[in-house]
């Protein structure tokens, strides 16, 4: 908790509860890239003053600091992502995992990051297909069959 109070500190928020709390949800469930709803289903458990637009009003300070990343990959619906290096995200098409991957990207490692006098800064690449679970169960049930 120390740690994410700094965090948003070091951020210039002050680190109220309910920031703390919504911090520890994104923290603890990195992997997941949650919804606001999520994060809200998940806080209401245990605070039930808490409402979907605190949880909201909170992202967005989170987002306009740029401690978390807002991806768009399903195309319905924001996932919010604690921002701790730059990385790409793959989405699965079977089973709807997001799965953080390191991707070499020639914009990224320039060091200009100029495209036709546009100033880049931030790239977010969006991959989708098959990931490697649902690919495993699909051979393994051809074998049985
Ligand atoms: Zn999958
Ligand atoms: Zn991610």
């Amino acid at each position: 908790m120390e740690r994410l109070k700094k965090l948003l500190e070091d951020n210039g928020l002050k680190p109220t509860y309910q920031r703390l709390k919504v911090l520890e949800y994104l923290d603890r469930h990195i992997d997941t890239h949650p919804t606001a709803e999520m994060i809200y289903d998940a806080l209401s458990r245990n605070m039930p003053t808490i409402s979907v637009t605190t949880v909201y009003n909170t992202l967005n300070a989170f987002l306009q600091t740029g401690l978390v990343s807002a991806e768009t990959i399903t195309g319905t619906e924001v996932r919010y992502d604690l921002v701790t290096h730059p990385h790409h995200h793959f989405l699965c098409r079977m089973c709807g995992t997001i799965i953080d991957v390191d991707v070499t990207c020639p914009v990224v490692e320039a060091k200009t990051k100029v495209i036709n006098g546009h100033t880049i800064e931030e790239v977010h690449g969006y991959f989708k297909g098959v990931c490697e679970k649902c690919n495993r169960e699909k051979t393994e049930c051809t074998k049985k069959s």
